[in-house]
């Protein structure tokens, strides 16, 4: 058995590296919140795509620390409205807006819209970076079509209204397990497991 990869999560969200652990169960790979993130300089995620933000935060914090680095960035683009909410998903009612207010916001926003236009998508980006230099990146996305109203109460985020044709049920109606099957970073996260050949 080869010695376990170890991997720092650019992230101060312990709910993250929860669901990457999951992901890698049964891998030899170790994975831990990044320390003393909050006292390193900060990475403003202001960028205009998703893989700008995650590959530049991903480089920022691996000058700081010996082991590779991951960080991602993910969201919602619903491209009736644009691309929105896009880069500004955890943010599109407002900086500390709750989920609740975020789902309010983008319901309020397809007010009218119907069939093809409630097409939406969610999108992630993993960067894979060591002692300053890029040595990955990986994307993937999961396709669906957004409800007029919220159903299921597991997962996060904008999960209650995003229906995925495939199973016939919102992200929020999928046990943890079932929706890292299908999942944006699911599918992210292990390209990167193919690529560490883990
Ligand atoms: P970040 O990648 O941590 O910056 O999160 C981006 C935001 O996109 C989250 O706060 C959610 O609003 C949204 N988002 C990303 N992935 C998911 C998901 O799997 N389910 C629901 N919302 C998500």
């Amino acid at each position: 058995m080869p010695a376990p990869v170890r991997l720092f999560v650019a992230s101060a969200n312990p709910g993250k590296l929860r669901e990457y652990q999951v992901l890698a169960a049964g891998r030899p790979l170790e994975l831990a919140l990044l320390p003393g993130l909050d006292r390193l300089p900060r990475f403003e995620e202001n960028a205009p795509t998703f893989a700008e933000n995650a590959a530049g935060k991903a480089l920022h914090y691996s000058r700081f620390v010996e082991p590779p680095v991951i960080a991602d960035d993910s969201g919602l683009v619903v491209p009736v409205l644009g691309g929105a909410p896009g880069v500004q998903s955890a943010r599109y009612a407002g900086a500390g807006a709750s989920d609740a207010d975020q789902v309010r916001k983008l319901l309020e926003e397809m007010r009218g819209k119907s069939g093809g236009e409630r097409r939406a998508r969610f999108v992630c980006v993993l960067a894979l970076a060591e002692r300053g230099r890029l040595r990955a990146v990986f994307s993937d996305s999961a396709d669906g079509e957004l409800l007029a109203a919220p159903r299921g109460s597991q997962g996060f985020g904008y999960d209650p209204i995003f229906f995925y044709p495939p199973l016939g049920r919102t992200f929020a109606e999928l046990p943890p397990e079932e929706k890292n099957v299908h999942s944006h970073r699911g599918k992210a996260f292990r390209k990167l497991l193919v690529f560490l050949d883990t």
